[in-house]
């Protein structure tokens, strides 16, 4: 149990009167009304008003004991016997011996549910009535157990069940107050109990013809206002388990931050649409009084929590997001709408008359379509009733159909500050696209203070997280899984991580390491890998499924996803249109799919396309160094690439850089292997291939069609030496050395110098090989393995536009990787 400190708002302008109110997540079991109780009599007020709901479930459980007898089904007997025993526990726990009369009185109400649930049992129904009657039972006790244990603390205390005061109506929009009867039978009731500590039971209530009723669920909230407008309060706090009204629940955006103020308007539009930490009818009797609410935290009293007034403070334009789900969309089109009037207004009369109540409409200002979102449970009544009503122009094809789609949701952003304000919408819709969430209808208010969207509801996590870091409320969240950490996926991982602190401060950019995959095996997490990734992997057991690390980045639901293939494998390549077609982004320093068979190639560009996912392979060519944005941006801004040059291996350049004749071309083979500059078998690197990729990329980045088999390529390796052991093949290499040493003496004579160079020429030839180049020449002068890439274009046509610089090494060919990475991001909108 933990005690409470007199609070913020202090003696010194001590509060007249407050009413509380006490949701059921604080008060589940007599721990929790213990705590409630000090926190109550910590406060210094004239007069207090506690409103409590039933402990927490107790209502979902009085419905379903109803649904349970309603069916005949005998599990309600022992369902009845558990909440009793529930109640019994909590007053034995909270009043000791003191707790007699208590049970008793809890017996006789028991009592009388189970003579109702026996007649339900007969009857084979559920009457609206006796569920009215049966579920406000829970509050009723909740009152008498918390008003019980403040008179044991010696506090004189007065329990009101608030059906003896309040008088209310149904109607179409809810519940109506009767608030002249209301207060008069409250002023009775109080020369009777005029004790300044009052615990009254949320949600219940009384009808004109004297039965029982409620307020709707979550109707608590409503009975805080109400009594807060009854006792004439100074303010009404509403206590429950978050630190106040946040930018959007909790529980589907973690990362949702609290509000500190909301006004009215906006408080009615988050709760309207579905932010459950208030009911939307609770601002009613607060705006007219001009009462602020105070959202706060049971557990954590000492917050602020949120204020509700009338104040608007329209800094940024968006202050919350919501979700409500269970909806379905009915759309009436035909071209017999064009320029009928009335049209709307049928729709409307037709769903009114079948007790249907919409949720939201929008109509195409081409008039060809009206688009109502109506409650899931309504949709089949909304069919019907839109059916009959245009029956008529059914038939006669003036309007086409009814269409309904269920398993909607509707996202709807709020804020005062929309008004007058460009842009938020466009903001809204691109968040939702690049999270490639389709919107089935728009709609916004005229008060500007909300936008709303219907989508698909197995979208709707994605979308709401997506748009919440659209508007900056949260960061820009990607779900990343590396496959292949290797040399350089480890280098990138490590790169990765160490940049993490400061993306996500600087940049509000959250790049979550949720999946890393060898070729064996993989780890998953959803929380997101941290530093010690290496030992995780080591250590995870899962074998190597593409198709399960695909789902589980997935079904994270975060706004983007984001795959990074270090592997060099063609199987993970074949998998990159169906990862781009799923809306996935593609980032690889892999050259299969680049310089692969062209198929491949080309389904991964139309995918990328079609569903707007990024494919960017920078560090396939020349590792770090920006040659493919390089070309791009050529290409973008409207230039033509008529040829291109290039040195684009480092081990390549490194070994004619340094073959003067001092040594044979054997030593200097033998040498770089010996450094690392080589692969361990030196012919992958001699043969000519590796370049002879880069080009085929290059090549297809300006829009050729080429192939690796189109590329003329000059091996240095002999035949004789192609099929030996890697061993054998470095012993017998001083075969070639006799051959080397003529061209190089050949070129000297020329005052030239030999160069392994790869090119593509305006005609589209390509070819890979040895070449005798001028001293002068760019290519002559490299400095060890560096990479140099020529670009003659339009534009650049006497002198080309040149790229140099270290070409290969994992530190920077991870940085290309991780360029790509951020360049995604930028481009999903991240602030970088
Ligand atoms: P109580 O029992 O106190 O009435 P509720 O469960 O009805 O509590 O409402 C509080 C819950 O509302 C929070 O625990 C939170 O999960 C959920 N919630 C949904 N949307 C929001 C939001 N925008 N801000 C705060 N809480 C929210
Ligand atoms: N106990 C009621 C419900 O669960 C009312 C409330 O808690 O606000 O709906
Ligand atoms: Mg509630």
């Amino acid at each position: 149990m933990s005690s409470v400190q007199p609070l913020a708002d202090s003696p010194s302008q001590a509060l007249r009167t407050v009413v509380h109110k006490f949701g059921g997540t604080s008060v589940a079991d007599a721990d929790r009304y213990r705590h409630v109780a000090q926190l109550l009599l910590a406060r210094d007020e004239d007069i207090q008003v506690t409103v409590v709901s039933a402990m927490k479930g107790v209502t979902d459980a009085l419905i379903e004991l109803c649904r349970l007898a309603a069916d005949d089904r005998s599990e309600w007997h022992e369902r009845w016997h558990e909440l009793r025993a529930r109640h019994r526990g909590a007053a034995v726990a909270l009043l000791g011996e003191a707790s007699g009369p208590v049970i008793e009185w809890l017996d006789e109400r028991f009592g009388k549910l189970q003579e109702i649930l026996d007649a339900l049992r007969v009857i084979g129904g559920l009457p609206e009535l006796v569920l009215e009657r049966v579920q406000g039972l829970g509050e009723v006790c909740s009152a008498r157990l918390l008003g019980e244990y403040l008179r044991l603390q010696g506090e004189d205390c007065a329990v009101l069940d608030a059906r003896d005061v309040l008088l209310v109506d149904h109607s179409d929009l809810g519940v109506v107050v009767d608030w002249e009867v209301s207060a008069q039978r409250l002023a009775e009731w109080r020369q009777r109990n005029p004790q300044h500590r009052v615990v009254a039971t949320g949600f219940v209530a009384r009808d004109r013809q004297g039965r029982f009723a409620t307020l709707g669920r979550n109707g608590s909230d409503y009975s805080g206002a109400i009594f807060a407008a009854l006792f004439n309060a100074d303010e009404l706090h509403i206590w429950t388990d978050v630190d106040g009204v946040l930018s959007a629940d909790p529980r589907v955006v973690p990362e949702a931050v609290q509000l500190n103020a909301l006004s009215y308007d906006e408080a009615c539009e988050l709760a309207y649409f579905g932010a459950k930490v208030v009911h939307p009818q609770t601002m009613s009797p607060a705006i007219k009084r001009g009462l602020p609410i105070i959202i706060r935290n049971t557990f954590n009293p000492d917050h602020p929590g949120t204020r509700i007034t009338a104040q608007r403070d329209t800094v940024g334009p968006v202050k919350g997001l919501t979700l409500s789900p269970g909806l379905s969309v009915l759309n009436l089109e035909g071209t017999g709408l064009i320029g009928v009037p009335g049209t709307a207004e049928r729709v409307f009369a037709a769903l009114r008359n079948a007790h249907v109540s919409v949720v939201m409409i929008s109509q195409g200002s081409s008039e060809h379509s009206i688009c109502c979102v109506v409650k899931g449970a309504d949709a089949d009544r909304g069919e019907k009733a839109l059916l009959d009503a245009f029956a008529h122009e059914l038939d006669t094809h003036q309007i086409q159909r009814v269409q309904r789609s269920n398993d909607i949701s509707v996202l709807a952003a709020v804020g005062d500050g929309m008004a007058g304000q460009p842009g938020v919408a466009a903001r809204l819709f691109e968040s939702l696209g690049r999270a490639q969430v389709n919107i089935l209808a728009i709609a916004q208010g005229s008060s500007e203070r909300n936008i709303s969207v219907a989508i698909d509801s197995a979208d709707a996590t994605k979308a709401l997280r997506a748009a919440h870091a659209g508007f900056w409320l949260s960061p820009q969240t990607f779900a990343i899984g590396v496959i292949g950490p290797g040399n350089v996926g480890a280098t990138l991982l490590d790169q990765l991580r160490a940049a993490q602190p400061q993306l996500l401060e600087k940049a509000n950019l959250d790049l979550r390491l949720c999946a890393v995959a060898s070729s064996r095996k993989m780890l998953l997490d959803e929380r997101g890998i941290g530093d010690d990734w290496r030992e995780r992997h080591a250590a995870a057991s899962a074998p190597l499924d593409l198709d399960a690390f695909t789902a589980h980045l997935v079904d994270l639901r975060l706004p983007h996803t984001l795959i990074v293939d270090c592997s060099a494998s063609s199987e993970v390549a074949d998998r990159y249109p169906q990862w781009l077609a799923a809306g996935i982004h593609v980032v690889t320093p892999n050259k299969q799919a680049g310089a692969g068979v062209l198929a491949r190639y080309l389904a991964i560009r139309e995918a990328g396309e079609t569903s707007g996912a990024r494919f960017r392979y920078e560090a396939t060519v020349g590792a770090g160094l920006p040659v493919i944005n390089t070309m791009r941006d050529l290409l973008d801004t409207g230039d033509e690439v008529t040829a291109i040059e290039g040195i684009l291996s480092g081990t390549l350049a490194w070994l004619f850089n340094k073959y003067d004749g001092s040594l044979p071309f054997s030593q200097l083979v033998a040498q770089a292997r010996s450094m690392g500059y080589t692969e361990p078998d030196p012919r992958d690197d001699l043969s000519g291939t590796d370049v002879a990729r880069k080009l085929v990329i290059l090549a297809r980045e300006t829009g050729r069609s080429l192939s690796l088999e189109d590329v003329q390529v000059e091996s240095l390796v002999p035949e004789s030496l192609r099929d030996a052991g890697v061993d054998d093949f470095m012993a017998r290499l001083h075969e070639v050395d006799a051959g080397f040493d003529r061209r190089l003496r050949q070129a000297r004579e020329q005052g030239k110098v030999l160069r392994y160079v790869a090119s593509v020429d305006a005609q589209g030839k390509a070819s890979v090989g040895l070449v005798e180049l001028p001293e002068e020449h760019a290519f002559a002068n490299l400095r060890l393995t560096d990479n140099i890439v020529q670009f003659s274009t339009r534009r650049y046509c006497d002198n080309p536009l040149i790229v140099q610089g270290p070409g290969a090494g994992p530190e920077v060919t991870a940085a290309g990787v991780f360029a790509d990475v951020l360049r995604v991001a930028a481009n999903q909108g991240a602030k970088l």
